[in-house]
Order: C-alpha cells, then structure tokens, then sequence
C-alpha cells in the first residue's frame, strides 16, 4: 500500500489497503467516487488508481472534517488521513479488494472541486462513445479503463524484459520521413523550408529497422508508432502501435522461435495460456482447408478437395468447374437448418462471387439435395465421405475457380460453424510474393517489396514464392513478416516485377538499394500490432478501448478537435492555399 512518494498529498495508495495494512495511519488522495450519508455517518468512496477505498467521517470527529465532507460531491479531488481500520461484520463488501477494510478519517484537505460530470464515472452504463471521446479524461476515471491501461503498460514492459533477455536494444526511428510502403496512404506533412515537398510519416519502420540492420545492430525493437491512411476499414486507427523487430543473421525458423518464446509470456499477461511452439501450416494449405490464410481453427469444420470424388461426374456444374481448371471443394456442418437458411447462405455464395452454392442434408433416408438426382450413389458415398458428413449435417459445396472456392467456402465456414472455447494461435508460412491487381493490371507484393522471393526467380514473377510468415490467432492476423532481400540485385528484380522502372525504384528506394551494396547481413523480422492484442487480453471487440487518446471512427478527435483547419499565415509559410 505504501507510496514511494510520502508527501502531504498521499503515503500511500487508497486502492492496495488490505487488511494486513489494520493500524496503519495513512494519508491517501483521489477522487470522490461516491457519497453516502447513513445514520450520521458519511461515507466517501475514494478512488485512485489502484482501486476504490471507503473512507468514513465520524460527526463526533473533530476540526469540522465531517461537516465539509457533507459537501464533497463527485469527482472532487481530496486528500485524506486517518486509521486504516477492519470493517464491521457484515459491511464487509467481497466485491472490493479493499472490502474489509476503510479509512476512519480524521483530517482532510478539499484539492479540486468537481463540475457534475457528463457521465457517471461510477457506473458502468454504456455512454455515447463521441461522448466519451470528447471528455476521454474522465472516460479514463473509470476503474474498467484504467486496468486496461495498466494492462496495456505490463503487455509493454513484458515484451521490453523478454527481448532485453535476448540482446535486443530498442531505437526509435523517425516519425518525419519518406514514404514507407505497407500499402496505405500516407500522411504528409508539409515542408515549410523546402516549400512543395513533404514528409510522409512512416507506416511502419520497415526501411528503417532494415537499415539498422545494416548498420550492424542485430537485433532491434521498438514498440512503435505506425500512421495509416486508410478509409472504411473496420477498427482501424490512422495511429496505431506495433511491436516491431527485426535480426540479423537469421532464417525463418529465428524469427519464429523468438516469437514462439516470446508470445506466451504476452499472452500469459492477461491469462491466456497458448504454449508454444505454435504449428505452421503453408498458405495453400490454409486457402484449401480454412479458405483463408487467417483461419479460425477453434471452428471444427475443415473444407476438403472433392475434384477426385467428381472427376468424371456427370453433373454439368461440377464437371464443368473441373473442365475449366477450377475445383470442386466442400464441406459438412451441424447444426440447424432450415430451408430458409440454405436460401440465405446461397444468396451470400453469389454475393462473394459464387456462381451458386449445391448443398444437401443427410438424413436417415439417403441424402436430401435439390441436386440429388444429378449425382451417383457412388458420388453421394464420396462426398459425404470426404467431408465427414454424418446424419442430421448439412453438406456445401462450391464449384468454381480456386480462389472463389476458397473465398465463398471460407466466409460460409465462419458463418455456419461455432468455434470452440479457449485460443488458437498458427503460423501462415510460405505464401505467394505477389497477388494480381486485376483493376491496375500489375502485381502487388502480398506483403511488401523488401520480403526476400523464393522458388525461381527466373521464372514468372507469379509463381515466385515469399519467405514472409504471419502469426494468426483466432481467425485475426496479430503478426507478420519476413526475411528480406539482403542483395542489390534481388531487390532490383522485385521492383522490377512490380512494374517500378529503374529510374522510379532510384528515385523512391536509391537509399535502399545503395545501402544494400555496402554489405547487408541476411536478416528479417517481424511486427505485432499490439493495440490489437491488448484489446484480445482486455476481451475488447475494438482496439479504440487499449488507446489513451484514439480518434473515433471518422478520423476525428472529439477532445482536441483534430484536425482543425489552419490559419492563412501558416498555409502560406508551407507554400500552400487550401481549395
Ligand atoms: N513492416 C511490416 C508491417 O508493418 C512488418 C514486417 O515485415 O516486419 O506489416
């Protein structure tokens, strides 16, 4: 309970008073969380940030401090002194880690007084979050908040003493730069001294922690601050954190240990027990069984390859589909399902692309499909085979292109299976190191243009593979990265089969391809985002509830107005005049 600051304020924490503290003469400080007056006595319960501590005013006390303590209202700043003192039997409140004790006050001192606030900190009701925002410091009163932050400041200091264990050093790296490309927009900041030029404030340190590397510092961290441009995506911040890390002298199986090592003592922060080493599965292998390579594996459904079971079907919509190159994939839920929900997940096949959705029911009869009487009795034993379809599930297939299968097979997995308690944690490794831009016509880098290619490099940049990896934990990816380019030549070439010219990738990335001939060690690395696994720990669906100061979903920061327009003056100085 006792402070390291002993001052006038405060000796110690209201919120750790246990009752091995009884006897004690503590001053303690904080806000009026609550008031009660009961049969002549006054009850204030103090909160800090600890937690809550009742403090009780005697009438009979003397130097008036019961009397101004009927004025105290809520929020009110005080200090207070007194004995620490065993509560009564039966006031004792198991609710409260302070509950068998209080404070019998005998002096105290009024710090603040408090307007009534715009919501109840003292209550749990759900409060308008433009609401919140606005008044984000009284938000933060709340006890439900401050163990988040608290929670946030142990994930942090436990990452810091795990890696610090492992030679790791931490280096900031700059906030004003050029582009880094993660594929968002960028935030630019106006040059005022080179007018007509910007800075980009950076998406994540990739070229950095990279030129680190090649600056001989081996092994790098940073927990940090990442600003994306992005539109209408679903709980994003344009400011967000990541852990970031990076080695040298490494392959794959470094950097996924290290994570291996290191993600169970995070996640044991907020109780999650998820041992490692976690498995790996490829990226193929993810797209067929899971239909993604985020997959969810707590859901027990698994899709499975039905090309051998209707290579020579006569159904013209599987023998078509595997005619055309594509592929027949399904899979078998339980469950309830009536008509009525087939129509509703046929309807959502076509809206993820689906040219349509075959589905049926085992029953004890025989098998109940609208497209029964297309399919062999032979074909039926097959499929419902393959899928491990027992009496009472439903079976669904898709026949199309590989990627729609998995797409539509995937989203419909999710939909229709419950996944099962506790966590799952799996490593996505060996993916494509381009997916086609259908709009741009030119390939993208699946995770971004420094990732070392595998396969060969000869051949066709869309058969290249990737050595990156991606930590994925109950269907969402928390991590990713990659061993990188460490040569000249090979990065020329990703620019390259990225459509970036030669003059381009100079003008963009000279830094970098310069930096790589003067000796890179082979290295890779990794980034967490970590408001993300806070919001995981805390059992928060957004990861607005683990920031101190987020901006709300529009962008906006409702406490300081951000962003505000500017004055004249400041626009002309950048060079600059607002349309
Ligand atoms: N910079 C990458 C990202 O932000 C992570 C990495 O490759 O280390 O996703």
């Amino acid at each position: 309970m006792t402070d390291t600051f002993d001052n006038r304020y405060r000796s110690a924490w209201a919120g750790l008073a246990r009752a091995e503290h009884v006897g004690s003469r503590p001053r303690v400080a904080g806000w009026v969380h609550r008031r009660r007056d009961h049969g002549g006595l006054i009850f204030i319960d103090l909160r800090d940030r600890e937690g809550i501590l009742q403090l009780v005013f005697h009438p009979e006390e003397g130097g008036g401090a019961h009397a101004q303590a009927a004025r105290l209202r809520a929020e009110d700043v005080i200090s207070a002194n007194g004995e620490l003192v065993r509560r009564e039997q039966g006031t004792v409140n198991p609710e409260l880690p302070t509950g068998e004790v209080e404070l019998a006050v005998s002096g105290f001192e009024l710090l603040a007084d408090a307007q009534t606030p715009p919501f109840q900190i003292d209550e749990d009701d759900p409060v308008n979050e433009e609401l919140r925002l606005r008044y984000r410091y009284l938000d933060l009163r709340k006890p439900a908040m401050a163990q988040v932050m608290a929670l946030r400041h142990r994930v942090i200091s436990t990452i810091r003493a795990k890696l610090d264990e492992q030679g790791f050093i931490e280096v900031e790296t700059p906030v004003l730069t050029r582009s880094t490309p993660e594929g968002a927009r960028d935030y630019l900041v106006p040059s005022r001294r080179q007018p007509g030029s910007c800075y980009a404030l950076p998406q994540s340190p990739q070229l950095f922690k990279q030129l680190l590397m090649m600056g001989g510092l081996e092994r790098y961290y940073q927990i940090a601050r990442c600003f994306r441009d992005e539109d209408n995506r679903a709980d994003r911040q344009p400011e967000f954190t990541q852990l970031d890390v990076e080695l040298s002298f490494v392959e794959e199986d470094d950097v996924l240990g290290l994570c291996d090592r290191l993600l169970p003592a995070v996640l044991a922060v907020g109780g999650i027990e998820a041992p490692g080493p976690f498995e790996r599965i490829g990226y193929d292998d993810a797209l067929l069984r899971y239909g993604s390579d985020r997959p969810d594996r707590r859901i027990p459904i698994e899709i499975a390859d039905l090309g051998g079971v209707f290579a020579s079907s006569q159904f013209k919509v599987f023998a078509g589909a595997l005619a055309g190159g594509g592929v027949v994939r399904g899979f078998s839920a339980s469950g309830d399902f009536p008509r009525s929900r087939f129509d509703a997940l046929t309807e959502r096949a076509r809206a993820l692309g689906a040219k349509g959705l075959v589905w049926g029911v085992v029953e004890p009869d025989g098998w109940r499909s609208p497209v029964a009487k297309f399919l062999s009795e032979g074909e039926i034993a097959g499929l419902l085979e393959a899928t491990g379809a027992e009496q009472g599930d439903a079976v669904f297939v898709v026949a199309d292109a590989a990627t729609v299968a998995a797409r539509v097979l995937g989203a419909l997995r999710l939909e229709v299976g419950v996944p099962r308690a506790g966590h799952d944690l799996v490593w996505v490794v060996d993916f494509p190191m381009f997916g086609f831009n259908e709009d741009e016509g030119r390939f993208d880098a699946l995770h971004h243009p420094f990732t070392a290619p595998s396969g060969d490099l000869e051949g066709d940049p869309g058969g290249w593979r990737s050595r990156a990896y991606d930590l994925v934990m109950d269907g969402s990816e928390i991590g990713g990265g990659s061993i990188r380019i460490s040569t000249p030549d090979v990065q020329a070439r990703v620019f390259e089969a990225l459509g970036l010219g030669e003059e381009e990738a100079g003008e963009r990335f000279g830094f970098l391809l310069e930096a790589l001939r003067y000796g890179a060690p082979p290295h890779g690395g990794i980034a967490f985002g970590l408001d993300r696994i806070v919001a995981l720990l805390a059992g928060r669906d957004s990861i607005r509830e683990v920031i101190a100061f987020p901006k709300a979903a529009s962008g906006t920061d409702p406490l300081t107005g951000a962003p505000a327009p500017v004055d004249e003056r400041q626009l002309r100085e950048l060079g600059l005049r607002a349309r």
